[in-house]
Protein backbone atom coordinates (compact mmCIF):
# COMPACT_ATOMS: atom_id res chain seq x y z
CA UNK A 1 0.00 0.00 0.00
CA UNK A 2 1.14 3.62 -1.26
CA UNK A 3 0.28 7.11 -0.42
CA UNK A 4 0.66 10.49 -2.38
CA UNK A 5 1.14 13.49 -0.90
CA UNK A 6 -0.10 16.93 -2.83
CA UNK A 7 1.73 19.94 -1.52
CA UNK A 8 -0.12 22.94 -1.89
CA UNK A 9 2.06 26.38 -1.85
CA UNK A 10 -0.06 28.89 -0.64
CA UNK A 11 -0.75 30.91 2.69
CA UNK A 12 -2.85 33.59 3.83
CA UNK A 13 0.20 34.90 5.56
CA UNK A 14 3.48 33.81 6.45
CA UNK A 15 3.42 32.25 10.07
CA UNK A 16 6.61 34.03 12.28
CA UNK A 17 7.99 30.32 12.88
CA UNK A 18 7.42 28.40 9.48
CA UNK A 19 10.33 27.54 6.84
CA UNK A 20 7.64 25.67 4.71
CA UNK A 21 7.67 26.30 1.16
CA UNK A 22 4.81 28.73 0.49
CA UNK A 23 3.73 32.01 -1.71
CA UNK A 24 0.92 34.42 -0.27
CA UNK A 25 0.04 35.41 -4.22
CA UNK A 26 -2.76 32.38 -3.92
CA UNK A 27 -5.31 34.49 -5.65
CA UNK A 28 -3.37 35.27 -8.79
CA UNK A 29 -1.61 31.41 -9.27
CA UNK A 30 -4.40 28.89 -7.52
CA UNK A 31 -5.79 28.05 -11.01
CA UNK A 32 -2.48 27.47 -12.44
CA UNK A 33 -1.11 25.69 -9.61
CA UNK A 34 -4.08 23.23 -9.79
CA UNK A 35 -3.54 22.48 -13.21
CA UNK A 36 0.46 22.04 -12.80
CA UNK A 37 -0.44 19.64 -10.01
CA UNK A 38 -2.92 17.27 -11.64
CA UNK A 39 -0.46 17.19 -15.03
CA UNK A 40 2.36 15.97 -12.55
CA UNK A 41 -0.44 13.12 -11.38
CA UNK A 42 -1.04 11.72 -14.40
CA UNK A 43 2.53 12.11 -15.33
CA UNK A 44 3.92 10.36 -12.18
CA UNK A 45 1.64 8.08 -12.53
CA UNK A 46 3.85 4.68 -12.67
CA UNK A 47 5.94 5.90 -9.74
CA UNK A 48 3.98 3.81 -7.22
CA UNK A 49 3.91 0.85 -10.38
CA UNK A 50 0.67 0.06 -9.75
CA UNK A 51 0.82 -0.17 -5.90
CA UNK A 52 -2.62 0.56 -4.58
CA UNK A 53 -3.26 4.37 -2.35
CA UNK A 54 -4.33 4.05 1.04
CA UNK A 55 -3.79 7.43 1.89
CA UNK A 56 -4.17 10.92 0.06
CA UNK A 57 -2.98 13.78 1.90
CA UNK A 58 -3.28 17.75 1.11
CA UNK A 59 -0.70 19.29 3.01
CA UNK A 60 1.40 22.33 2.61
CA UNK A 61 1.23 25.45 2.77
CA UNK A 62 -2.95 25.45 3.70
CA UNK A 63 -4.70 23.55 1.22
CA UNK A 64 -8.02 25.03 2.72
CA UNK A 65 -6.68 28.49 0.72
CA UNK A 66 -8.38 25.83 -2.32
CA UNK A 67 -12.00 26.39 -3.46
CA UNK A 68 -13.81 23.19 -2.43
CA UNK A 69 -14.06 22.44 -6.80
CA UNK A 70 -10.00 22.57 -6.83
CA UNK A 71 -9.71 19.94 -3.91
CA UNK A 72 -12.34 17.70 -6.22
CA UNK A 73 -10.61 18.61 -9.27
CA UNK A 74 -6.98 16.90 -7.74
CA UNK A 75 -8.99 13.67 -6.42
CA UNK A 76 -10.78 13.19 -9.46
CA UNK A 77 -7.76 13.18 -11.37
CA UNK A 78 -5.71 11.03 -8.84
CA UNK A 79 -9.04 8.63 -8.71
CA UNK A 80 -8.36 8.74 -12.59
CA UNK A 81 -4.89 7.31 -12.45
CA UNK A 82 -4.44 5.28 -9.59
CA UNK A 83 -5.94 2.41 -8.04
CA UNK A 84 -7.37 3.61 -4.50
CA UNK A 85 -7.81 1.33 -1.25
CA UNK A 86 -12.07 0.72 -0.55
CA UNK A 87 -10.61 2.21 3.57
CA UNK A 88 -8.68 5.26 2.14
CA UNK A 89 -7.77 7.73 4.31
CA UNK A 90 -8.15 11.34 2.95
CA UNK A 91 -6.81 14.09 4.64
CA UNK A 92 -6.99 17.32 3.96
CA UNK A 93 -4.92 19.97 6.14
CA UNK A 94 -6.67 22.86 6.92
CA UNK A 95 -6.87 26.48 8.78
CA UNK A 96 -9.90 27.35 10.91
CA UNK A 97 -10.70 30.93 9.52
CA UNK A 98 -11.08 28.56 6.31
CA UNK A 99 -13.68 26.38 7.58
CA UNK A 100 -17.31 27.13 7.01
CA UNK A 101 -20.47 25.02 6.65
CA UNK A 102 -20.14 24.88 2.61
CA UNK A 103 -16.37 24.20 2.63
CA UNK A 104 -17.19 21.44 4.75
CA UNK A 105 -20.34 19.70 2.88
CA UNK A 106 -17.93 20.18 0.23
CA UNK A 107 -15.08 18.36 1.33
CA UNK A 108 -17.04 15.41 2.34
CA UNK A 109 -19.07 15.31 -0.80
CA UNK A 110 -15.70 15.09 -2.62
CA UNK A 111 -14.18 12.40 -0.52
CA UNK A 112 -12.17 13.45 2.04
CA UNK A 113 -12.49 11.94 5.22
CA UNK A 114 -10.05 13.20 7.88
CA UNK A 115 -9.11 17.13 8.54
CA UNK A 116 -6.10 17.98 10.36
CA UNK A 117 -6.90 21.53 11.75
CA UNK A 118 -3.88 24.10 12.60
CA UNK A 119 -5.85 25.66 15.90
CA UNK A 120 -1.73 25.61 17.58
CA UNK A 121 -2.86 27.41 20.65
CA UNK A 122 -6.40 28.48 22.32
CA UNK A 123 -4.52 31.36 23.85
CA UNK A 124 -5.01 34.91 21.31
CA UNK A 125 -1.92 36.38 22.79
CA UNK A 126 0.01 33.46 20.90
CA UNK A 127 -1.77 33.54 17.99
CA UNK A 128 -0.97 36.80 17.86
CA UNK A 129 2.41 36.30 18.73
CA UNK A 130 2.79 33.62 15.80
CA UNK A 131 1.10 36.21 13.63
CA UNK A 132 -1.58 33.04 12.88
CA UNK A 133 -4.66 34.07 10.48
CA UNK A 134 -7.21 33.41 12.80
CA UNK A 135 -8.41 33.54 16.06
CA UNK A 136 -10.14 31.54 19.18
CA UNK A 137 -13.60 32.18 18.45
CA UNK A 138 -12.73 30.84 14.80
CA UNK A 139 -10.65 27.79 15.83
CA UNK A 140 -13.59 26.75 18.38
CA UNK A 141 -16.58 27.54 15.67
CA UNK A 142 -14.23 25.32 12.78
CA UNK A 143 -13.85 21.88 15.46
CA UNK A 144 -17.54 22.26 16.42
CA UNK A 145 -18.32 22.30 12.47
CA UNK A 146 -16.08 19.86 11.85
CA UNK A 147 -17.27 17.53 14.01
CA UNK A 148 -20.83 18.17 13.52
CA UNK A 149 -20.29 16.87 10.31
CA UNK A 150 -18.94 13.44 11.11
CA UNK A 151 -14.98 14.27 10.14
CA UNK A 152 -12.19 12.21 11.72
CA UNK A 153 -10.30 15.08 13.47
CA UNK A 154 -6.43 15.83 14.02
CA UNK A 155 -5.12 18.76 15.79
CA UNK A 156 -2.29 20.87 16.00
CA UNK A 157 -0.92 22.38 18.85
CA UNK A 158 2.65 24.10 19.74
CA UNK A 159 4.17 24.41 22.79
CA UNK A 160 7.55 25.73 23.94
CA UNK A 161 7.05 29.04 23.37
CA UNK A 162 8.48 31.89 25.23
CA UNK A 163 6.23 33.34 28.12
CA UNK A 164 4.47 29.93 28.18
CA UNK A 165 4.43 27.89 31.06
CA UNK A 166 3.44 23.78 31.64
CA UNK A 167 -0.33 25.78 33.00
CA UNK A 168 -0.68 27.30 30.13
CA UNK A 169 -0.38 24.55 28.11
CA UNK A 170 -2.73 22.05 30.09
CA UNK A 171 -5.25 24.77 29.52
CA UNK A 172 -4.99 24.50 25.93
CA UNK A 173 -4.79 20.74 26.17
CA UNK A 174 -7.83 20.59 28.03
CA UNK A 175 -9.65 22.82 25.94
CA UNK A 176 -8.39 20.15 22.23
CA UNK A 177 -9.63 17.29 24.54
CA UNK A 178 -13.29 18.94 24.90
CA UNK A 179 -13.43 18.08 21.02
CA UNK A 180 -12.83 14.56 21.46
CA UNK A 181 -10.27 14.66 18.64
CA UNK A 182 -9.60 10.74 17.14
CA UNK A 183 -5.69 12.36 16.83
CA UNK A 184 -3.59 15.50 18.40
CA UNK A 185 0.16 16.32 16.87
CA UNK A 186 2.01 18.57 19.23
CA UNK A 187 5.20 20.32 18.48
CA UNK A 188 7.82 21.94 20.10
CA UNK A 189 8.74 25.79 18.82
CA UNK A 190 11.46 25.63 16.82
CA UNK A 191 13.55 28.60 15.37
CA UNK A 192 14.03 28.02 12.04
CA UNK A 193 16.57 29.98 10.21
CA UNK A 194 15.20 33.09 7.29
CA UNK A 195 11.75 32.98 9.42
CA UNK A 196 10.64 36.34 11.07
CA UNK A 197 10.92 34.38 14.48
CA UNK A 198 14.94 33.82 13.41
CA UNK A 199 15.21 37.52 12.76
CA UNK A 200 13.72 38.54 16.04
CA UNK A 201 16.14 36.36 17.95
CA UNK A 202 19.00 37.63 16.82
CA UNK A 203 18.08 41.01 17.03
CA UNK A 204 17.46 40.51 20.40
CA UNK A 205 13.56 41.25 20.38
CA UNK A 206 12.82 37.65 21.79
CA UNK A 207 14.33 35.52 24.17
CA UNK A 208 13.19 31.90 23.22
CA UNK A 209 12.04 29.44 25.59
CA UNK A 210 14.86 27.27 27.49
CA UNK A 211 15.35 23.32 27.10
CA UNK A 212 13.76 22.59 30.79
CA UNK A 213 10.80 24.22 30.31
CA UNK A 214 10.44 22.79 26.92
CA UNK A 215 10.84 19.11 28.64
CA UNK A 216 8.52 20.04 31.25
CA UNK A 217 5.73 20.93 28.83
CA UNK A 218 7.02 17.43 26.81
CA UNK A 219 6.93 15.54 30.13
CA UNK A 220 3.48 16.78 30.90
CA UNK A 221 1.92 16.17 27.73
CA UNK A 222 3.03 12.65 27.42
CA UNK A 223 1.21 11.80 30.81
CA UNK A 224 -1.93 14.15 30.00
CA UNK A 225 -2.92 12.66 27.21
CA UNK A 226 -1.66 9.12 28.48
CA UNK A 227 -4.51 9.73 31.54
CA UNK A 228 -6.69 10.60 28.72
CA UNK A 229 -6.64 7.76 26.32
CA UNK A 230 -4.32 8.76 24.00
CA UNK A 231 -1.42 6.85 22.63
CA UNK A 232 1.87 8.10 22.01
CA UNK A 233 2.70 6.28 18.59
CA UNK A 234 5.63 8.78 17.70
CA UNK A 235 7.25 11.26 19.48
CA UNK A 236 4.76 13.78 18.57
CA UNK A 237 1.43 11.99 17.52
CA UNK A 238 -0.97 11.26 19.63
CA UNK A 239 -4.04 9.08 18.85
CA UNK A 240 -7.10 7.34 21.07
CA UNK A 241 -8.48 3.84 19.92
CA UNK A 242 -5.69 3.41 17.18
CA UNK A 243 -6.70 6.05 14.91
CA UNK A 244 -3.73 6.13 13.71
CA UNK A 245 -2.78 8.77 11.02
CA UNK A 246 -2.41 6.33 8.21
CA UNK A 247 -0.35 8.36 5.59
CA UNK A 248 2.39 9.36 8.37
CA UNK A 249 2.43 5.91 9.73
CA UNK A 250 3.52 4.89 6.37
CA UNK A 251 5.95 7.41 6.14
CA UNK A 252 7.71 6.29 9.23
CA UNK A 253 7.30 2.01 8.03
CA UNK A 254 9.13 2.61 4.74
CA UNK A 255 6.04 2.89 2.20
CA UNK A 256 5.96 3.95 -1.08
CA UNK A 257 5.04 7.59 -1.84
CA UNK A 258 4.89 9.81 -4.25
CA UNK A 259 4.84 14.03 -3.68
CA UNK A 260 3.32 16.25 -6.28
CA UNK A 261 3.67 19.76 -6.32
CA UNK A 262 6.74 22.69 -5.47
CA UNK A 263 8.72 21.42 -3.07
CA UNK A 264 7.43 17.84 -2.63
CA UNK A 265 9.27 14.99 -1.58
CA UNK A 266 8.57 11.41 -3.09
CA UNK A 267 10.48 7.98 -1.47
CA UNK A 268 9.92 4.10 -3.57
CA UNK A 269 11.94 2.46 -1.06
CA UNK A 270 15.59 2.66 -3.27
CA UNK A 271 15.62 6.17 -4.20
CA UNK A 272 14.50 9.76 -3.12
CA UNK A 273 13.08 12.55 -5.26
CA UNK A 274 12.17 16.23 -4.39
CA UNK A 275 10.21 18.84 -6.54
CA UNK A 276 11.87 22.45 -6.95
CA UNK A 277 10.68 24.78 -4.10
CA UNK A 278 9.78 27.74 -6.41
CA UNK A 279 6.27 28.27 -7.61
CA UNK A 280 6.99 30.00 -10.56
CA UNK A 281 9.79 27.70 -12.12
CA UNK A 282 7.78 24.46 -11.16
CA UNK A 283 4.50 25.69 -13.06
CA UNK A 284 6.58 26.42 -15.92
CA UNK A 285 8.73 23.42 -16.17
CA UNK A 286 5.24 21.38 -15.72
CA UNK A 287 3.86 23.10 -18.22
CA UNK A 288 6.52 22.97 -20.49
CA UNK A 289 7.40 19.07 -19.88
CA UNK A 290 11.09 19.98 -18.85
CA UNK A 291 12.93 19.21 -15.22
CA UNK A 292 11.33 19.89 -12.07
CA UNK A 293 13.07 17.02 -9.59
CA UNK A 294 16.03 15.98 -8.49
CA UNK A 295 16.62 12.55 -7.86
CA UNK A 296 19.28 10.16 -5.25
CA UNK A 297 19.46 6.82 -5.16
CA UNK A 298 19.66 5.61 -1.79
CA UNK A 299 22.65 3.25 -0.66
CA UNK A 300 22.34 0.25 1.45
CA UNK A 301 23.42 2.66 4.07
CA UNK A 302 21.35 5.37 3.68
CA UNK A 303 18.91 3.35 3.67
CA UNK A 304 19.72 1.44 6.76
CA UNK A 305 20.22 5.02 8.54
CA UNK A 306 17.19 6.26 7.61
CA UNK A 307 14.82 3.04 8.26
CA UNK A 308 16.52 3.95 12.17
CA UNK A 309 16.28 7.63 12.32
CA UNK A 310 12.20 7.18 11.13
CA UNK A 311 11.48 3.33 12.97
CA UNK A 312 12.69 4.35 16.37
CA UNK A 313 10.64 7.34 16.69
CA UNK A 314 7.84 4.99 16.62
CA UNK A 315 5.91 2.44 19.16
CA UNK A 316 6.22 -0.23 16.48
CA UNK A 317 10.13 0.62 16.51
CA UNK A 318 12.16 -0.58 13.36
CA UNK A 319 11.67 -3.97 11.79
CA UNK A 320 14.77 -5.82 11.11
CA UNK A 321 13.85 -6.83 8.11
CA UNK A 322 14.05 -3.09 6.56
CA UNK A 323 17.69 -3.34 8.05
CA UNK A 324 20.40 -4.72 5.86
CA UNK A 325 21.76 -8.06 7.36
CA UNK A 326 25.20 -7.70 7.02
CA UNK A 327 25.43 -4.27 8.69
CA UNK A 328 23.01 -5.50 11.08
CA UNK A 329 25.58 -7.51 12.30
CA UNK A 330 28.78 -5.28 12.15
CA UNK A 331 29.84 -5.59 15.91
CA UNK A 332 30.14 -2.10 16.29
CA UNK A 333 26.27 -1.60 15.79
CA UNK A 334 25.92 -4.38 18.02
CA UNK A 335 27.92 -3.23 20.75
CA UNK A 336 25.95 0.11 20.64
CA UNK A 337 22.32 -1.71 20.88
CA UNK A 338 23.18 -3.64 23.83
CA UNK A 339 24.78 -0.64 25.82
CA UNK A 340 21.11 1.05 24.62
CA UNK A 341 19.97 -1.81 26.24
CA UNK A 342 21.70 -1.67 29.09
CA UNK A 343 21.28 1.89 30.09
CA UNK A 344 17.45 1.07 29.71
CA UNK A 345 17.10 3.10 27.09
CA UNK A 346 15.73 0.33 23.92
CA UNK A 347 14.26 -3.32 23.94
CA UNK A 348 15.45 -5.86 21.10
CA UNK A 349 13.01 -8.63 20.06
CA UNK A 350 13.51 -11.13 17.91
CA UNK A 351 11.67 -9.01 15.19
CA UNK A 352 12.38 -5.27 16.27
CA UNK A 353 14.69 -2.55 17.87
CA UNK A 354 12.06 -0.51 20.13
CA UNK A 355 12.91 2.69 22.32
CA UNK A 356 11.79 2.49 25.74
CA UNK A 357 9.59 5.60 27.10
CA UNK A 358 12.86 7.24 28.32
CA UNK A 359 14.65 6.52 24.93
CA UNK A 360 11.94 8.19 23.43
CA UNK A 361 13.00 11.46 24.92
CA UNK A 362 16.63 10.99 22.72
CA UNK A 363 14.87 9.57 19.87
CA UNK A 364 16.63 11.44 17.25
CA UNK A 365 20.52 11.31 18.95
CA UNK A 366 20.00 7.46 19.74
CA UNK A 367 19.51 7.23 15.73
CA UNK A 368 21.96 8.91 15.00
CA UNK A 369 24.71 7.28 17.38
CA UNK A 370 23.61 3.90 15.95
CA UNK A 371 24.32 5.32 12.02
CA UNK A 372 27.02 3.05 9.79
CA UNK A 373 28.55 5.53 7.22
CA UNK A 374 29.93 4.27 3.93
CA UNK A 375 33.68 3.04 4.92
S1 LIG B 1 -0.28 28.33 7.78
FE1 LIG B 1 1.13 26.60 8.07
S2 LIG B 1 2.36 26.49 6.21
FE2 LIG B 1 1.34 28.51 6.22
S3 LIG B 1 2.84 29.91 7.14
FE3 LIG B 1 1.53 29.17 8.81
S4 LIG B 1 2.56 27.34 9.62
FE4 LIG B 1 3.48 27.80 7.63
Amino acid sequence: MAGIYIHIPFCKQACSYCDFHFSTSFEKYKTRMVSAICKEIVTRKSYLEGEALQSIYFGGGTPSVLEAEEIQEILSTITANFQIHENREITLEANPDDITPEKLSQWKAAGVNRLSIGVQSFRQEDLDWMNRAHNVTEAKRALELAAELGFELSIDVIYGLPNFNTEDFKQNLEQVLAYSPEHLSAYCLTIEEKTALHKAVEQGKIVPSNNEAQSEQFDFLVDFLKSKGYEQYEISNFARDEKYAVHNSNYWKGKKYLGVGPSAHSFNGTSRSWNVANNAVYMKAVENETDYNELERLSVYDQFNEALLVGLRTKWGVDKNRLNVELRNNDEFKANIANFIDQGYMIETPEVYLLTQKGRLKADGIASDLFILAD
